[in-house]
């Protein structure tokens, strides 16, 4: 349990949920005794853990049912001066409902509970009910069957989360500005903090708008808590250069005179040491590191020490962490790894009085729950405890008010916005408690007979309702939902919340609840662009958005051209681009000194290893590698979620096969000609529906009817796949499945250049080896359609199988030429297609493959990335938007005036073109 977070986190949810609902562990060992035979093994050891743990807790006290039995039992000593109000509340858990019948007992105690006709205030009728049955009296409120609904409503599709964000501050603008609002009358009720909470209030910061939110975590708002969120994984992991760099970067280092406080010892450290190529693993820091200072040493002795000075101090930090981080392996007890880390934290950062130390200082009360630990359940500790909300800053009623929309029970603002409504996050996807599921729960309660009240998790359903319900109510006069078209940073797409249909059904048509908006419901889409003369697209919030859509205008016809330094420099690049006859660093070649080192770092940041697809996109494209794998540009499609993407269909079926051969193996069942069809059948069956199963589960696949016909299309190709395996008389036995080769995957498959040597990474989808293990088969499953066959590397367009080979006989320890690589097909557009390329064949490209990667590395390495695919290529790049091509017939003269091109040119064939 301690090493499985989910598992102890599982236990921990449903031990609050018996201690809440009011089992202690007397009912625990009495439920046991006398109807525990009843249930399964799982239910039984769910009490018996719950009863030690209670045992163990109860003498410790200060958790929160300790501290709640305590309250119900001094109830009656409460001075009677007081009365009680209770406000916004629909639902009590057991322990609630003790306390608020101890305190009626002795005091006037008045609730008010949200109360509708509606199904949506189902959730909150069975509270009315108890507290009848307590004999409270229940009275209509004053406003009761007067609902306040909102004269205008509107429904916004933007693209992505940062778009509707930014659309809502547009719209606070607008009503500011042409209603005359005041900032304090509009609130923005989030379904879930994560991302709104940070987008909201960064468009609200951007335009000037004061605003209350609820606490940013602490790791934003405390120095030193970042600095210790980002040691941590020093202490832990493997201490590399990436992890290195973001502490540093990131941490408030003391400097105490090492280094004046005007030199940014940081940059200059990680400007020196990617020059110098250093990189290290673990405790090979402290020599590597040291090897920089002496180096530096040596040459400072010029005047400018400012790099020494910088060396030196970062080799301390090093020093520092790495002799601690030998004395956290042990396990140890809370209290004892509590203060080393305080006092690391003191030494490196400084700053006592952050509340960050204030924080750690609660953990060792852990030791009397669990002790020695393990400094990865410290860790994961400190992590959970740092990123907790620190106390909000601002007060309630000073601006815009943004809250976790259960929180507005009860409020009413004159706007109110509603954003990420979307399905899966509101409603949100609600499952049963795995160890104690609704129907164990139900029978639990009987056994109790009403003593005790443990909630069915499906209710949660219900109560999502009510929330969504009470936050509409909350608006006086306009009230904007919105949810986006895609998750910001994935691009997944996603679907809107199916709760818009009690407005708006799916065909357009007014829902249930539309009758309540006579003026009608206006629905608006956004596109991506701001200011570009797109159709809906949003006007501007800040002054560089006023540039921008300035400049819309004018390309436009409309308006002048912009002023302002942003556009000049613009305009001049685009001078300086198109002024040269040779190719520019606006054309993707980047030979300035700095961009230099900046590409030598990421390639030794990176190990100097490289996929085989690296390869084949710089062969297709420099500028698209560039874009994609330097830049880290993504791309986000704007297409409507109606069915699986081509991607999505690949991943799904890859993990179909790759967990249909591990079973099969586990089963015993290969070689397969030899197996009983059936029972191999019944197996891929098995897998097939489960796979399906959970993909539906948890990926965007789409309209109902469009997935019934994809999961119809997934299981004939596998059903395909495996037949066609059946029936050949093999002698490979599937050995291993989606293998990672290369860095951080147990051996190194290299390549020696003649420049230098080189790694390879990646993931062979299924690796085969013959009975007696001297002959080898590569398979790469393709699930688009496969066609023609192997025509050599093609200039390095196609060297994914022969890199295959290299790493497959790596692995095993068999000879290239005794193995074979294959694309094969998972598709029925190509049913049974095989793309194969033989390792007996490695003698004829393996020069040819070396001066490809040869000239790729190099121009990867000195800034060659010229924009030079062909056109047919660039009317399917996903990357175009960010691209300058366009200009295809220009670039290529460039690339024959230009020598840098020579190479490149001559090794992919390009030159013929
Ligand atoms: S649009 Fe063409 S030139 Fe530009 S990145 Fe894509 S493939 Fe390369």
């Amino acid at each position: 349990v301690r090493k499985t977070e989910g598992l102890t986190a599982s236990f921990l949810g449903s031990f609050a949920d018996l201690g809440e609902g009011g089992v202690d562990a007397a009912g625990a060992a009495d439920f046991l005794l006398k109807r525990g035979s009843e249930f399964e093994a799982r239910v039984r050891g769910v009490f018996e853990l719950y009863r030690r743990f209670r045992d163990r807790i109860k003498p410790i006290g200060l958790d929160s049912i300790s501290l709640f039995s305590e309250a119900i039992e001094r109830a009656g000593s409460i001075e009677t001066k007081y009365a009680f109000f209770g406000f916004g509340l629909y639902d009590f858990n057991e322990l609630q409902w003790r306390l608020i019948s101890e305190v009626s007992k002795h005091h006037p105690f008045t609730f008010f509970v949200p109360y509708g006709d509606g199904e949506e205030y189902a959730f909150a009728r069975p509270t009315l009910e108890r507290f009848a049955g307590m004999g409270f009296d229940i009275m209509e409120g004053p406003k009761s069957g007067r609902l306040v609904t909102a004269s205008r409503v509107r429904i916004v599709n933007a693209p992505g989360e940062e778009e509707e964000s930014r659309a809502i501050v547009e719209r606070i603008i607008a009503l500011v500005r042409e209603r005359g609002y005041a900032f304090s009358d509009v609130a923005v009720l989030l379904p879930t903090a994560d991302p709104y909470q940070d987008l909201v209030c960064e468009a609200l910061g951007e335009a000037k708008i004061p605003f209350f939110a609820h606490a940013n975590p602490l790791s934003v708002e405390s120095s030193v808590a970042k600095g210790i969120l980002n040691l941590l994984p020093l202490l832990r992991g493997g201490f590399k250069r990436g992890e290195l760099i973001d502490f540093l970067s990131a941490s408030p280092l003391r400097r105490e005179g090492a280094v004046p406080r005007a030199v940014d010892a940081v940059a200059l450290w990680i400007k020196a040491s990617a020059e110098e190529g250093i990189s290290a693993v673990g405790d090979e820091w402290e020599k590597e590191s040291m090897e920089l200072v002496e180096k530096l040493s040596r040459r400072s002795t010029g005047g400018d020490d400012r790099f020494f000075d910088a060396a030196r101090f970062v080799h301390g930090v090093i020093s520092r962490i790495l002799g601690e981080r030998k004395r956290f392996l042990t396990p140890s007890s809370w209290t004892d790894f509590t203060e080393r880390l305080i006092s690391l934290a003191v030494e490196l950062f400084g700053n006592e009085d952050d509340p960050a130390y204030e924080y750690l200082n609660a953990i060792p009360t852990l030791d009397a729950v669990a002790s020695p630990v393990l400094f990865e359940t410290f860790a994961s500790v400190v992590g959970k405890v740092l990123s907790a909300p620190a106390p909000p800053t601002a007060r309630f009623g000073e601006g815009v008010s943004v809250l976790p929309m259960i929180s507005v029970r009860g409020l009413r603002f004159k706007a109110v916005f509603i954003p990420g409504l979307v399905e899966r996050v509101f409603p949100s996807i609600v499952r049963q408690d795995p160890l104690l599921l609704d129907e164990d729960r139900r029978k639990i309660n009987e056994f109790f007979e009403g003593k005790v009240l443990l909630t069915e998790k499906m209710e949660r359903l219900d109560e999502e309702k009510l929330i969504f319900a009470m936050a509409m109510n909350a608006a006086e006069d306009f009230l904007q939902m919105s949810y986006p078209r895609y998750e910001d940073g994935t691009g997944r797409p996603r679907m809107m919340s199916s709760y818009f249909r009690f407005v708006v059904q799916d065909d357009g048509s007014a829902g249930r609840g539309a009758a309540r908006y006579p003026a009608g419901i206006d629905e608006e889409r956004i596109g991506r662009f701001i200011g570009v003369g797109v159709e809906g697209s949003r006007r501007p919030i800040s002054p560089q958005e006023l540039f921008l859509s300035g400049a819309g205008r004018f390309l436009g016809g409309d308006g002048i051209v912009p002023v302002g330094s942003f556009f000049k420099a613009a305009s001049k690049m685009v001078r300086e681009r198109w002024g040269k006859k040779r190719f520019t660093r606006y054309d993707g070649v980047l030979q300035g000194k700095k961009a230099q080192r900046e590409l030598k770092r990421l390639m030794v940041d990176g190990g100097w290893a490289f996929s085989p697809t690296s390869f084949e996109q710089y062969a297709r494209c420099p500028f698209a590698y560039f874009l994609s794998r330097v830049l880290g540009v993504e791309t986000i499609d704007e297409v409507d979620m109606i069915s699986v993407t081509p991607a999505l269909r690949g991943i799904i079926t890859h993990r179909i096969l790759a967990r249909l051969y591990e079973k099969l193996g586990s089963e015993g069942l290969f070689p397969l000609y030899s197996a009983d069809r059936e029972v191999v059948m019944n197996v891929v069956d098995e897998v097939v529906l489960s796979e399906l199963g959970k993909a539906e589960e948890s990926e965007p696949v789409g309209l109902d009817v469009f997935w019934e016909l994809e999961r119809e299309k997934i299981r004939e190709a596998v059903y395909f796949f495996v037949d066609a395996e059946l029936e050949e008389d093999s002698p490979f036995v599937p050995s291993y499945f989606e293998r990672s080769f290369g860095v951080g995957a147990g051996e190194d498959v290299s390549f020696e250049l003649k420049s230098r040597k080189i790694h390879f990474r990646g993931r062979i989808d299924r690796l085969d080896v013959s009975r007696d293990a001297s002959e080898f088969r590569v398979i790469d499953y393709k699930t688009g359609k496969l066609n023609g066959k192997y025509d050599g590397i093609e200039g390095g367009r196609h060297i994914q199988l022969p890199i295959y080979l290299i790493a497959a006989s790596s692995i095993l320890n068999i000879p290239i030429e005794k193995g074979v690589a294959e694309y094969r097909s998972v598709n029925m557009m190509s049913p049974g297609k095989v793309v194969r390329f033989e390792g007996a064949e490695w003698g004829e490209v393996a020069s040819e493959l070396v001066e490809v990667i040869e000239t790729f590395v190099e121009g990867m390495t000195k800034g060659l990335f010229f924009a030079l695919a062909d056109e047919k290529l660039c009317q399917n790049c996903a990357l175009r938007s960010a691209c300058p091509a366009g200009h295809t017939g220009a670039t290529y003269r460039k690339a024959e005036a230009d020598e840098r091109a020579e190479r490149y040119l001559a090794v992919t064939g390009a030159a013929e073109k």
